[in-house]
């Protein structure tokens, strides 16, 4: 563990060959064509385990990050059962203009990259909600474990963020937590998003992809609730050694993905019935409540004429 930063130095990042630098492939990769690169000055913490590169006012977060790094990956390790035999990146980010160049999305401050092995964080908006560094730290490294073990198959965009979010006490890489009134609105309007479009990516704005991250920890915590943790990591499992996650699911719950779905969808209907029923007669109960109203309405004005009545013949 260090305790001192190791400076390795202060660099300008469009100074440097696109060959050497892997920041550089990271920026090509999810900047569009043509768009200016801003630069930004970063220091290096070269740990044992992982690389924390950062801006230099983030120096004390980077350190926070080398000291709870080992723990979170041993309780990883004690939970989902893996290693996690790789040197990970830690990129702490201070400018959020620079952060969303990278991402193109204003909605997350966090991202995992597991084809490179790393991790960005935008630290300039960690403060908004009670977004605690290790739980995001922790939600990306599960995103790092679960592609380096998952290889061979397709992992699902709902199932890897579902149980990110799952693992990591329903933390996500949203700016703003997640709402359960999005998914209630779904499930009242029946407009909530079938998985299978949730297979390679969430959607772009800002309703949906709450929707969707929404959804993906719902359901993942639904199949936990109801068939027991171990069946989650026995899917995972069931991937790791190349089944496809039809057969997964068939071989760990006896049933497919989309019969589970099914189940979760008319689990969370019945759990939101009251509304559903007030949300389909809406109508019919503002007609009703109109309708008593003016009942008390005229029953109110008989008795008050009733009162004058009397009042006159005193
Ligand atoms: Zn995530």
């Amino acid at each position: 563990m260090l305790k001192k930063p190791h400076k390795v130095g202060t660099h300008t990042l469009i100074k440097y060959s696109l060959k050497k630098i892997l920041f550089i492939s990271l920026v090509i990769l999810f900047l569009p064509v043509g768009q200016p690169l801003l630069a930004i000055q970063l220091e290096s913490y070269p740990g044992s385990e992982l690389m924390v590169r950062f801006e230099p006012p983030l120096k004390d977060i980077a350190q926070d990050v080398i000291d709870i790094y080992p723990r979170i990956k041993s309780n990883l390790k004690k939970t989902l059962g893996w290693e996690m035999p790789f040197k990970p990146t830690v990129f702490l980010i201070q400018d959020k203009v620079y952060f969303k160049q990278l991402t193109q999305n204003k909605f997350i401050v966090a991202f995992a990259a597991p084809d490179k092995n790393l991790i960005v964080i935008d630290c300039s908006r960690l403060y908004i909600r009670p977004h605690r560094l290790d739980h995001i730290l922790k939600h990306e490294m599960i995103h790092l474990i679960l592609h380096y073990h998952i290889k061979s198959v397709h992992l699902p965009r709902w199932l890897d963020e579902g149980v990110a979010q799952w693992l990591s006490e329903g933390v996500g890489e949203l700016l703003e937590a997640p709402q359960r009134s999005f998914f209630e609105e779904a499930l009242l309007s029946g407009k909530s998003i079938p998985l299978r479009n949730l297979k390679y990516s969430f959607p772009d704005d800002k309703n949906n992809l709450m929707l969707a991250y929404e959804e993906s920890r719902s359901f993942v915590t639904f199949i936990s609730e109801r068939y027991g943790d171990k069946k989650v990591f026995e899917i995972l499992q069931r991937m790791q050694k190349g089944n496809k996650i039809q057969t997964a699911f068939s071989a760990s719950i006896n049933a497919s993905p989309e019969e589970i779905e099914n189940k979760w969808i008319r689990q969370q209907r019945r759990q939101n019935t009251w509304l559903i029923f007030l949300a389909g007669h809406v109508y019919e109960i503002l007609f009703l409540a109109g309708a008593l109203l003016t009942v008390i309405g005229f029953i109110r004005f008989l008795i008050k004429k009733r009162n004058y009545t009397d009042e006159d013949d005193d």
